[in-house]
């Protein structure tokens, strides 16, 4: 396993010998030391991203042959797929099955975009006069892509392969707590044939490396993935060089259940909506709005369902809730749950974990009687904790829908198609499931209204990101 830079495809120490612990949350051990990139590393990575940007053959280089190196690194991911789900359970504390299907889906990620990369075209314009005029879609250059530690394979192909697609070049940096999987995957890429600098990895923290990143002049978009927070800094800080910016932050994202849904179907739906990946879930359904009429009857429900979820090692087949991802989380997520005792009624839940006498575990926790005002209910957790509240009929669902300065995700339950359809219009956000939660599809695009971002990740909107239009005019007269 490599634990260096990697930059200008070589392996290279931080010039500054410093280096990040990379903790396994269910242990509690340190199990990597990976090379802390200073902001002369970063230096050194955008140099190498700009020269290949700028060289003759990455310019010239054919669209289909991006697009089948891409498809290529699909394919070599999808070789090393054990090892790469393990090293990305030991970094994040998720249960294996569930870096499975991270690795999965990035494959998936990965062809995808290795298919888009020769069908980004312009179009010819119908202008006054017989002019010819048409447009080209340029990309946007070096590009400097920041993920979070809660999906750090997946995140960061979400990123790398629409850049890649459009003909931009890359510098990531991963999260400092799960920078391994992201190493991985540039040298997947490099060996799937993309030349030196095409992607280069700088792990690191945010205030040293990634600030660097944010303010290099040689960087021409951000693409950033992470906390509300942090995005409007990185907003700030990019101003000053009129950087682009693509924002894909928080959410506090509601699930709406109506008395005439299938309400097997809505409580497993909502389980999953907040405990899958232990809650920390940028589109976690951490809001469950029921109808009045179903209220108890879905809490007692959701409430047995909570309580059978086996917490474990996230090696063990049969753990469905894993350790979240580092001290710091479980000591934020603890302190939201003791909020909550506070101010609503505690169901189920509200404890740390531990597994064998050791790792940062929480239990699944269900709050009922909430309220908009109470914490719990107005800021992101990113833990496995949920807040049930309830509504009375359709406009005050919506209403409490929306009554968040997020716009991420929502979901819907119902049987009755006119009233999906109206809540999907009326609900402010830039998923919204009807019926199902937490699907996700390398085609479907995915990011926020709000305070959640803006930009799109995924499908043919994520291309967007990473190109300019040109104009090209040429005059007939
Ligand atoms: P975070 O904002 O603290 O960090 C995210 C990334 O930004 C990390 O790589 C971090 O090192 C870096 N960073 C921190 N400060 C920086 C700075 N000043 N300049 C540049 N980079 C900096 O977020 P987190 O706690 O790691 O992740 C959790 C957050 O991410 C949650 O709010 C969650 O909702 C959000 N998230 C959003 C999505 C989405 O698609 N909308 C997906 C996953 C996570």
């Amino acid at each position: 396993m490599h634990t260096e830079l990697y930059i200008d495809n070589a392996w290279r120490a931080a010039t500054s010998g410093k280096m990040l612990e990379v903790v396994n949350p269910a242990t509690e051990e340190v199990f990597a030391t990976v090379a802390w990139a200073s902001a002369e590393d970063v230096d050194a990575a955008v140099r190498a991203a700009r020269a290949q940007f700028e060289s003759d053959s990455w310019q010239t280089m054919s669209a289909r042959k991006r697009g089948a190196m891409l498809y290529r690194a699909g394919e070599l991911l999808h070789e090393r797929r054990d090892e790469v789900a393990e090293v990305e359970t030991r970094q994040n504390g998720k249960p294996l099955f569930e870096s499975r299907i991270d690795v999965t889906s990035t494959v998936q990620t990965l062809k995808y975009y290795g298919g888009w990369a020769d069908k980004i075209g312009g179009d010819v314009l119908p202008v006054d006069g017989q002019d010819f005029v048409y447009t080209r879609r340029e990309p946007v250059g070096v590009v400097g892509a920041i993920v979070p530690w809660n999906f750090p394979l997946n995140l960061a192909s979400w990123k790398v392969a629409p850049a890649l697609a459009s003909g931009c070049t890359v510098v990531l940096k991963p999260a400092p707590e799960t920078p391994l999987t992201a190493l991985i995957l540039s040298e997947i890429l490099a060996e799937a044939g993309f030349p030196a600098g095409a992607v280069n990895v700088v792990p690191g923290d945010g205030p040293t490396t990634g600030a660097e990143l944010v303010k290099h002049p040689g960087v021409d978009k951000i693409a950033f993935t992470g906390s509300t927070v942090v995005g409007k800094q990185v907003m700030r800080e990019a101003a000053d060089s009129l950087k682009r910016v693509t924002l894909e932050l928080g959410g506090k994202s509601p699930n709406i259940v109506f008395a005439d849904a299938d309400l097997k179907a809505a409580v497993k739906g909502a389980q999953t909506g907040i405990f899958y990946g232990k809650g920390e879930v940028c589109a976690a359904a951490s809001r469950l709005l029921v109808e009045r009429s179903v209220h108890d009857e879905v809490v007692e429900q959701l409430a047995a369902r909570a309580k059978r979820l086996t917490i474990g090692d996230p090696f063990d087949k049969d753990t469905r809730i894993g350790a979240i991802a580092s001290k710091r989380q479980h000591e934020k997520v603890l302190s939201y749950v003791a909020a909550g005792r506070k101010e609503a009624k505690l169901i189920t839940g509200g404890n740390a974990a531990q597994v064998d006498g050791r790792g940062y575990f929480v239990e699944a926790t269900v709050f009922d009687g909430a309220r908009p005002g109470m914490k719990i209910v107005d800021e992101e957790i990113f833990g496995p904790v949920l807040s049930v509240l309830t509504f009375d009929d359709v406009e005050e669902g919506i209403a409490l829908a929306n009554r968040t300065v997020y716009g991420l995700a929502a979901g819907v339950w119902t049987k009755d198609m006119q009233k999906a359809f109206r809540v999907a219009r009326a609900v402010r956000a830039g998923t919204v499931w009807i019926n199902t939660y937490n699907l996700y599809d390398s085609a479907a695009p995915f990011g926020g209204f709000k305070a959640s971002g803006f930009g799109r990740d995924l499908g043919r909107e994520a291309l967007d990101g990473y190109t300019e239009t040109k104009t090209v005019w040429m005059g007939l007269r």
